[in-house]
């Protein structure tokens, strides 16, 4: 029988003392709990929840190494080298690794020297390393992105599938899944698969409030961009997703020209290339990737500031999944976003010419219409990103844009009518851009050509201009009344729900376009009416703050340089931040901040405390954050 209560309590022990965390978040102790008891557990917690706590903590506490699965090979050097910061041994095998290397950590493994092994699904898998687990002692087996078990998915990994042999070839060790990404369907994939069928199920909420949420209209995509992050994110971390490979070139291109340190990332390049460049975009700060999908599992990198689309995701999964990695420290950060229509047919042909059964496309069509009514909507954002999730429940959020600008619309039936019947009438044949031509009148070769002249509805648009009318159609085929045909042409098609319009019995509010995301609302790193509760101290610095903050970052970028390693690793900006409120004067005052374990303190300790006592004018104002 194993005495849970004396685990639990050394695992609070270590808490504080490795991580030098002061409690714990929910449902951390409830699963390191589990797992302590010989559990096995399944735990959904958003992006930056603490999930890797969970496996930490229990895999210090119980006796034997923790064995975590990661399909994430780039960043488990970056994982292993933060947890020897931290005073913990950890070591990790996969294909990147020289062999003198493994055979190094292998050694540690077998000699019970390691708290944590990191492991790739394929190299787990693999006859030899099973049977070098078989004769380790093992304090837990901890399967990260769980979501790549399912089919479902566009993270899917064939081998998640054969990892339920771990129950079986490994009786009584503890197993643990996690991920962040995992509504109902994908809940039970991943139980039924991985053979959890007894574990103790733990989802959190899935809001991220430190988030806010901008969606605009497309125009000169990449400006908009620019002038976003000029005006708010000038010294920032950033991610700019971007479709396509050569966007994604053109676009890195474009902010190293205006000054900017990015860096492209895509499937196009090789592999060394795209491992120096996350690894650069770890290290360094301020640094902006501009990547497609390709870039993004796992990052870890908690001070995101902003997460930037040029190109509509195809899912709200997707999208959430994206905007995801900005602000994991908690801090407030921006899912920034403009789309245009073009956006939804490059979509459509993408789905329409990929060789995937048609159950599959109609799932994913219908993923494609839930994201455009998020771009649409005129009500909060958040509440239909969380109702999407299954929590209905949430009341408006105030951090969106629709909450902190409320969207004017028009009464657009008559519009929405004429439009509808200019399609009818050119006998859905065409695209937007034609029927635009025929609202306005515009005597265009294709126009005089199909005889379109002659139509009753040519000519009877004139009261909107181009771009008025092209945002009609966005939201007449974001809403469903028209839909773009299947073979990408850019046909537009009427929908039968489009009926009652055109006889009169329904009426349609627009939004006003163009809507450009604004600066209004814009978040400030340090604001106040944050509603983040992980930091209370986060507020607006004073010039002398300022100053204190910036020597800070100063140091420990010089450090995290001489080790190379990224600066994060060293303090997080939380920890710097309370630094600068709270201004600690003492070994004892330092080691209260949350993030300040005994090992950190150790190595870092005093340089940060003489910092500070630089800036120390009048005599001491240390204020307790406990
Ligand atoms: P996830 O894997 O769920 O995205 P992480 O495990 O990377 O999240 O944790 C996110 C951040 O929260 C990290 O910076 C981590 O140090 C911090 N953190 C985790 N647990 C706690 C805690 N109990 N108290 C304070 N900070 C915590
Ligand atoms: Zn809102």
């Amino acid at each position: 029988m194993i005495d849970t209560t004396a685990l639990l309590h050394s695992a609070r022990q270590s808490l504080a003392e490795v991580f030098g965390f002061s409690q714990f978040r929910q449902p951390q102790e409830e699963v390191v709990g589990t797992l302590l008891s010989g559990q096995d557990a399944l735990v959904v917690m958003p992006t930056g929840g603490g999930k890797s706590l969970c496996y930490q903590l229990p895999s210090l506490v119980r006796s034997g190494t923790g064995i975590v699965v990661s399909p994430l090979i780039a960043l488990m050097q970056d994982q292993v080298s933060a947890l020897s910061q931290l005073g913990i041994n950890a070591g990790c095998l996969n294909s990147s690794i020289p062999f003198e290397q493994l055979q190094e950590t292998e050694h540690l493994l077998l000699t019970g020297q390691l708290d944590l092994l990191y492991v790739a699904p394929e190299r787990l898998l693999q006859p030899r390393t099973l049977n070098l687990l078989q004769r380790t002692e093992i304090a837990l087996f901890a399967i990260d992105e769980a979501h790549c078990v399912s089919q479902w998915g566009h993270d899917f990994r064939p081998e998640y599938m054969q990892l339920d042999q771990l129950a079986t070839l490994f009786p009584g060790v503890p197993r643990v899944a996690l991920t962040a990404t995992a509504d109902a369907r994908t809940r039970d994939e991943i139980v039924h698969r991985l053979a959890l069928t007894d574990a103790k199920r733990f989802v959190q909420g899935f809001d991220r409030p430190n988030i806010r949420y901008r969606i605009g209209q497309k125009e000169k995509a990449r400006e908009q961009l620019l002038r976003f992050i000029r005006t708010e994110h000038e010294q920032d971390v950033g991610v700019v997703y971007c479709l396509s490979r050569k966007r994604v070139e053109e676009t890195a291109a474009y902010l190293c020209d205006k000054g900017f340190n990015a860096l492209p990332y895509h499937a196009g390049l090789s592999a060394e290339l795209r491992q120096h460049h996350q690894h650069r975009f770890l290290t360094e700060d301020p640094i902006i990737m501009v990547a497609t999908i390709a870039f993004g599992m796992g990052i870890d990198k908690p001070n995101v500031r902003f997460v930037a689309h040029l190109d509509l995701p195809r899912s709200i999964e997707a999208y959430y999944q994206e905007t995801g990695r900005a602000g994991r420290d908690g801090l407030p950060a921006d899912a920034w976003m403009v789309y245009g229509l073009q956006d939804v047919l490059f979509l459509r042909q993408m789905l329409e010419s990929s060789q995937a059964e048609d159950r599959y496309k109609q799932v994913e069509r219908q993923k494609l219409e839930a994201m455009l009514g998020l771009c649409e909507i005129t009500s909060c954002r958040r509440q239909v990103l969380l109702s999407y999730f299954g929590e209905p429940e949430h009341p408006p959020c105030g951090n969106c844009d629709t909450c902190l600008e409320p969207v004017p619309v028009w009464d657009g039936t008559e519009a929405a009518r004429k439009a509808l019947s200019a399609v009818y009438r050119s006998g859905q044949r065409f695209g937007v851009n034609h029927v635009v031509d025929i609202l306005l009148g515009q005597q265009t070769d294709k126009v005089l050509q199909n005889q379109h002249q002659k139509l009753s509805t040519f000519g009877i648009g004139k009261e909107l201009d181009k771009n008025q009318w092209r945002s009609v159609f966005r939201q007449l085929v974001a809403r469903g009344y028209l839909r773009v045909d299947a073979d990408g042409h850019g046909v537009l098609l009427l929908n039968d729900t489009c009926r009652a319009l055109l006889r009169g019995d329904e009426t349609i509010q627009l939004r006003k376009d163009p809507r450009v995301p604004s600066g209004k609302g814009k978040t400030d790193f340090r604001s106040a009416g944050r509603r983040d509760r992980t930091n209370p101290a986060m507020r607006r610095l004073d010039p002398a703050e300022e100053r204190l903050w910036e020597d800070l970052r100063a140091l420990r970028k010089r450090l995290a340089q001489e080790q190379d390693v990224p600066p994060y690793i060293i303090f997080h900006d939380a920890t710097l931040m309370e630094m600068v409120i709270y201004r600690p004067q003492t070994e004892q005052q330092m080691r209260s901040l949350s993030g300040v374990g005994e090992r950190k303190f150790d190595l870092y300790g005093d340089a940060f405390l003489d910092v500070i006592e630089e800036h120390q004018t009048a005599p001491g104002q240390w204020v307790s954050p406990v």
